[in-house]
């Protein structure tokens, strides 16, 4: 049975900007899934999902909000916020990360709208936006915002390094086409202090910069959601704010029965996470000679060294 907090599946999807092009990367990593999987708009992968998902007549409760795990393997009880149980034998936790955003830490006097994600970009018109960040989701967010000149956004993305090593080539590309073609504005090796009356005040390496704002957009990372984890008995392997849960090579965690996959076992990318699921689910099932879908990939690579 699938648990789901929302009314939905495959939150993290839904909440994707609308038409995102969702991407299916790494490239040369299989798929090890029922259910296909492959590079194209948000929407479509979202139907694909959701059909395959009832043609396979899965079991699924949604507005199930887990809040508590006790007992142990086979003799789970799982309680969501509601009260509602469900007993199973062994549980594969894939909660995903984006339930906890990294915060901003400068100081906010309320007069700019300051977001976490960004559902529709068409919807933003007319504003001042600054976009937080240097991954996928804010690039991908100042374009949407930007890219439109009729939309009437002006924009500006802010980022701590001085290149946007983290995102992918393709976003990066568009993002320096938009920039030449003054769609939105780029300010490096630079950080907000604070947001008063309307002004984000920033430090860049040419010195403070005062950029008048309606709205900002944090895209600064997600962690797993450690003190829940903790709550269930997960062990994580450090104090450190970047700290994973503890897992076997099984995904198996401290607690015999209990797996962790995808983004809270510290995997960034939709292909990995799906593939996770899959094995857990294979090893539950006893097929404990399964081995990772990478290993005949990195067999080859190192296949010239020396043993
Ligand atoms: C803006 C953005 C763009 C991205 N673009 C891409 C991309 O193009 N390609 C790519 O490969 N990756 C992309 N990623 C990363 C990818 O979305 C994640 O790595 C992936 O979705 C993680 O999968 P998951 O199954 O671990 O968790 P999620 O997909 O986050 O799913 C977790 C699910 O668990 C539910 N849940 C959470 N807590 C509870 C609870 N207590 N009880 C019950 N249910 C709960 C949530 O509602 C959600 O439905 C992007 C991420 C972001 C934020």
């Amino acid at each position: 049975m699938l648990v789901e907090k929302t009314d939905h599946l495959s939150d993290t999807i839904f909440k994707y900007q609308k038409g995102k092009h969702v991407m299916a990367t790494p490239e040369v990593l299989p798929l090890r899934s029922d259910i296909a999987f492959a590079a194209g708009k948000r929407e479509m992968v979202l139907d694909a999902w959701g059909e395959a998902v009832e043609k396979m007549s899965a079991q699924v409760r949604f507005g199930f909000d887990v809040t508590e795990i006790t007992g142990q393997k086979d003799d789970f009880l799982v309680t969501a916020a509601n009260g509602d149980t469900v007993r199973c034998r062994n549980i594969v936790l894939a909660l995903g990360n984006q339930g906890n955003p990294n915060l901003i830490g400068f100081p906010d006097d309320g007069s700019v709208i300051v977001e976490y994600q960004l559902d529709d970009p068409l919807e933003i018109l007319d504003e001042k936006v600054v976009v937080l960040g240097g991954g996928d989701a804010a690039i991908e967010n100042a374009m949407g915002l930007g890219q439109d000149p009729d939309q009437g956004n002006e924009v500006t993305i802010v980022q701590r390094r001085a290149v946007f090593a983290r995102a992918k080539k393709a976003n990066v590309d568009g993002l320096m086409a938009a920039a030449s073609n003054e769609l939105l504005s780029i300010m490096t090796e630079a950080a907000p202090q604070e947001i008063k009356g309307g002004i984000v005040r920033i430090e860049g390496r040419d010195g403070e910069l005062n950029v008048p704002a309606d709205r900002l957009i944090a895209r600064l990372g997600s962690a797993p959601p450690r003190k829940l984890l903790e709550s269930f008995g997960i062990e994580f392997t450090g104090n450190e704010k970047e700290a994973l849960p503890k897992i076997s090579a099984r995904f198996e965690s401290n607690i015999t029965g209990m797996y962790v996959v995808g983004a809270i076992a510290g995997y960034p990318l939709i292909k990995n996470c799906i593939n996770q699921g899959f094995d857990a689910i294979e090893y539950i099932n006893g097929n404990l000679d399964l081995a990772s879908v990478d290993e005949p990939l990195l067999a080859a690579k190192f296949e010239s060294l020396p043993v």
